[in-house]
């Protein structure tokens, strides 16, 4: 390193922005030097006297490998030999074509043509171009609106903010500007809980009524992340299914957050036996190295698009398909289904759910939920983000808090000793926040 520890942090203040931040900067991030395995190494020792933080968050849903990973380095290593990227229009390249043929055999049948995005919300944005444009194209422009339910994020570019929760969204910010999107109740909660009939009328009629200028539902199936890390039951994804096909609307699953196992099952919509007509994927597509998403889509929808007068998907990234991004993408699907992934879940969900077992029972604590790799507690109080994250290091635990949620998805490869860690870390932060 080049820098100081101090003049580091002097400069991020001054000029860096981070996610949802103020500048200048006002809260000391902690300085990270490298990653290993589940550890990340930090510049300066934390709360708590540690040079080294578990890492609870698997730097947001997509480190699933951990860090460092010998065979995600070497695939990323013997890719850089050969090219680390060339455009996209016109050209093509082992890699993103391995990938993509890997990404239709994996997910749901229907599901047969494959976008290469940059990011989750450029994936989300191509998945709502898709189902205006196939609209669009056979004939029926006036379906254009989308409908989701509350509670949901889909990414920060402005028409996957539109559908974003509009509590807990930016709305406010941009009224006039986002487009005006139909918005049912969310769910009832629990994966375990028994289908609400009055909720599966209620979105019926709602359905019924808005069908002839409804485009598309999109919702994250199973596990409502950024929103308020909510779960609930596989059966309402059916029930969309059912209402889509009745009424002539195109279902979309973003899986940005839930795809490549992290809550139990390979994708969320495996839970349900139900496929989408579009599904986005993200995060830990490339195990968290890269950045790279992917939208897929039916050949129904492709077809439609090539119906139109403009028959080509108007989409066109200048990183698309990266061969670096994708060529780890294939290395890290790879070593996931090379192993008995769903039983290192299991685990992990077992480790997390004894860990906080007893959490439910303190004072200012509303709930516990836990699927899959995916450990939360939610507060009766917005959480005091700083002392929270404090708490949480001093157990030698990065964790990253928000609203009124204390929450952890750690690497597929976490030891059950650190889990055992990361859910006492989550139980000290709830205490501090
Ligand atoms: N969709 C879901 C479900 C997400 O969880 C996220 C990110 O948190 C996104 C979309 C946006 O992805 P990105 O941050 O890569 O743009």
């Amino acid at each position: 390193p080049q820098l100081s520890t101090d003049t580091l942090l002097a400069l991020d203040r001054a000029h860096v922005w981070h996610p949802y931040g103020p500048m200048p900067g006002t809260v000391t991030p902690y300085v990270v030097e490298s990653a290993s395995g589940v550890r990340l190494r930090l510049a300066a020792p934390a709360a708590g006297g540690h040079r080294e933080l578990v890492d609870g968050m698997s730097s947001w849903w997509a480190a699933i490998h951990g860090y460092g990973h010998p065979v995600l380095d070497e695939a990323v290593r013997e890719q850089l030999g050969r090219m680390s990227h060339v455009m996209f229009g016109g050209l093509t390249h082992e890699p993103a074509v391995r990938l993509a043929a890997t990404l239709v055999e994996i997910t749901p049948e229907p599901l047969r043509h494959v976008f290469l995005a940059d990011s989750g919300s450029v994936a989300v944005e191509v998945a709502m171009k898709m189902c205006l444009q196939y609209w669009q194209s056979v004939g029926r422009p006036e379906k254009r609106r989308l409908l989701t339910w509350r509670g949901g994020y889909h990414g920060d570019t402005f028409h996957p903010m539109s559908v974003c929760d509009p509590q807990g969204g930016m709305h406010h910010l941009w009224g006039g500007v986002l487009p005006h999107q139909l918005f049912a109740a969310e769910p009832p909660a629990g994966f375990d809980a028994p289908l609400d009939d009055e909720y599966v009328r209620a979105f019926e009629e709602l359905m019924e009524r808005h069908a002839d200028e409804l485009a598309a539902v999109i919702v994250e199936p199973v596990v409502q992340g950024a929103g308020g890390m909510r779960f609930h039951s596989p059966g309402y994804l059916r029930m969309l299914r059912e209402l889509c096909d009745r009424h002539g609307v195109l279902l979309v699953f973003d899986e940005i957050a839930t795809g490549f196992g992290r809550s139990g099952a390979l994708f969320a919509a495996d839970h349900a036996g139900v496929s989408p007509d579009v599904m986005c994927l993200g995060k830990s597509l490339t195990g968290g190295y890269l950045t790279m998403a992917a939208t897929l889509c039916t050949a129904e929808v492709a077809d439609g698009i090539s119906r139109g007068e403009m028959p080509v998907l108007a989409h066109g990234p200048t990183f698309m398909g990266n061969p670096l991004a994708a060529a780890v993408a294939n290395a890290s699907i790879e070593l996931l289904l090379g192993q008995d992934w769903a039983t290192e879940v299991k685990r992990i969900e077992a480790g997390l759910l004894t860990g906080l077992a007893d959490t439910a029972a303190l004072p200012g604590v509303k709930d516990v939920r836990v699927l899959g790799a995916i450990g939360v507690v939610q507060l009766d109080h917005p959480v005091d983000m700083v002392a929270a994250t404090e708490a949480a290091a001093r157990e030698g635990v990065w964790l990253r808090p928000f609203r009124d949620l204390i929450y952890t998805m750690p690497p597929f490869v976490t030891g059950d000793e650190d889990v055992a860690r990361i859910a006492a870390a989550v139980t000290a932060a709830a205490v501090a926040g």
